[in-house]
């Protein structure tokens, strides 16, 4: 589904964006990820893709937060690859804590990595897509960017900055063939979650009309379907993958 076709995903080196990248892989995509430290993970699993699926595919270090970085990290991809059609912005981070203790750290570290990101990535490859009258940003939000959760202002409010922007750029650059759609997970299995106290991850597939938490594959399988041909009239929206949490 995806041949011929070259996708940067932040936050690839585990979780939902290593869930993503193989299946784009698996689709005939090339792929450039970036990831903040996992160097090790990262090479192993530049190794494990190539070997099963014969793409080109590249891990760079770089922090989705920071402004330059995203900047010289779009002008490295596109001379490695040449193109990039697909702009997955899925890294981020949780500083989870209640209002009263949350510190200004772990408010500015959740919106730079979650929100700011965005911008900075869709910034620096704006350009690139204009120029090739194409192009597929995939924004990562979260059902508690709709519902709000106590314990996650700075996360939740990241989320719901991620929906408003989607829409903007959406409305701004749909008349250039640029579209651009969120992707709202709900509980979804990875090392993320994996840090939630056992009672609390109960509580959640509790409430899950499909009663278990979602696995990364679920999620990538509509990233498949919003960077593809399958898509082309779908653009500024927002769609859960959440087993019915958020209805
Ligand atoms: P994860 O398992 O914690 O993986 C996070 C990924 O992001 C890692 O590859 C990490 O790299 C990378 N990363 C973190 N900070 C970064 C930075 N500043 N620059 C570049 N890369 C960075 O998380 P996940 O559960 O897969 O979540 C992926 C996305 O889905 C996030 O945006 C998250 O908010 C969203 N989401 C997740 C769930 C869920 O239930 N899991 C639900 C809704 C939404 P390193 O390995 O180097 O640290």
């Amino acid at each position: 589904m995806l041949q011929g076709k070259t996708a940067l995903i932040t936050g690839a080196s585990r979780g939902i964006g290593k869930g993503i990248a193989e299946i784009f892989a698996k689709n005939g995509c090339n792929i450039a990820f970036t990831y903040a430290s996992s160097v090790e993970k990262a090479k192993a699993f530049e190794q494990e893709i190539s070997s099963q699926y014969g793409v080109k595919i590249k891990g760079y270090q770089s922090d989705a937060a920071n402004f330059n970085q995203s900047l010289a990290l779009a002008d490295e991809i596109i001379a490695d690859f040449g193109k990039v059609d697909i702009l997955i912005n899925n890294a981020g981070i949780t500083r989870d804590t209640l209002m009263l203790r949350m510190t200004e750290e772990q408010w500015d570290d959740v919106i730079n990595t979650n929100l700011k990101s965005a911008f900075n990535l869709t910034k620096a490859f704006l350009k690139h897509f204009l120029g090739n009258k194409a192009g597929s940003i995939i924004n990562m939000t979260s059902v508690v960017g709709v519902m709000g959760n106590a314990g996650q202002a700075n996360y939740s409010a990241s989320k719901a900055g991620m929906i408003g922007f989607t829409k903007s750029i959406a409305k701004e650059l749909g008349s250039r063939n640029i579209r651009c759609n969120a992707v709202a997970p709900g509980f979804i299995e990875t090392e993320m979650t994996h840090a939630l106290d056992e009672n609390v991850r109960k509580g959640w597939t509790d409430t899950i009309p499909l009663k278990r938490g979602g696995t990364p594959d679920d999620v990538a399988n509509l990233c498949l379907f919003l960077a593809s041909d399958l898509s082309t009239y779908i653009t500024g929206q927002t769609i859960s993958v959440c087993g019915g949490m958020l209805m």
